[in-house]
């Protein structure tokens, strides 16, 4: 019989070991950069097996979805789930709601309609400010030279945490374009964190540039393939 539980608990092994080696050959310490497991189109059935394999951090792109799978896996103990897709405003309540973590904050209204929508009863909704690194039209995020102001505008707001940066480059398989583009997150990040305390999330890696993430700072990689498998929807 097939065993379906294998690949899962294999892959999530194998891309943890990336993770120490490209940590160990930047000089850096494993535990400072936190594995995210992308899920999204993938059924709950997989994320059962990876908590079962000890990861807890989830990531979801399409709020629908990621918020039936927040309530269908209500009594697992200690997810983390993460919104990492993008966001309209009149969703905003559901993410306010039901997520943890946003890293696709990148407009000051979304910021002040969650802030309201957080239930009391919730610590604050930690944000990460989506950067449009590489200034493509087609993409989300403010502009590298929008991004301090934009966090200064959202410091007053008490239900939500700015904890850092968060990045797709432009897609390339060529290592020197892809450290250039996460060479100036590093940089954009290393500014922030001296103008604001809350600062210590730079959300930059997925599978097919994790190494050079690593490399060049990331203390939070996303990582969906690698993980779960290829996705058969092919929105992102
Ligand atoms: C889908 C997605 C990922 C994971 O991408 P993989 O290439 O499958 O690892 C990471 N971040 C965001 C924002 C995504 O949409």
């Amino acid at each position: 019989m097939l065993d379906n539980t294998a690949p899962i608990a294999e892959n999530l092994n194998t891309v943890r070991d990336l993770i120490k080696s490209h940590a160990k050959a930047a000089g850096r310490d494993e535990n400072d950069i936190n594995l995210l497991a992308v899920s999204k189109t993938k059924p709950v059935s997989d994320i059962v097996l990876a908590y079962e394999s000890g990861q807890r951090h989830f990531g979801e792109n399409y709020v629908q979805e990621g918020v039936d799978k927040v309530l269908q896996l209500k009594s697992f103990q200690g997810i983390i789930w993460h919104f990492i897709g993008p966001l309209q405003s009149n969703k905003s309540r559901l993410v306010a709601e039901n997520f943890d973590w946003m890293h696709s904050l990148d407009r000051l209204k979304i910021a002040k309609r969650i802030n309201e929508q957080r239930p009391v009863f919730k610590a604050p909704l930690n944000c990460c400010i989506q950067v449009n690194i590489d200034k493509e039209e087609s993409k989300a995020g403010v502009l590298p030279s929008e991004v301090i102001d934009l966090v200064a505008s959202m410091q007053t707001l008490e239900k939500i945490k700015i904890r850092g940066l968060m990045a797709i480059p432009k897609a390339s398989d060529d290592k020197a374009t892809q450290k250039n583009s996460f060479d100036q997150m590093r940089s954009l990040f290393e500014q922030c964190k001296q103008k604001f305390s809350d600062f210590d999330t730079l959300s930059i890696g997925m599978s097919g540039d994790i190494d050079v993430a690593i490399e060049c700072g990331s203390t939070m990689v996303r990582v969906g393939t690698a993980i779960f498998g290829q996705r058969v929807k092919t929105n992102t």
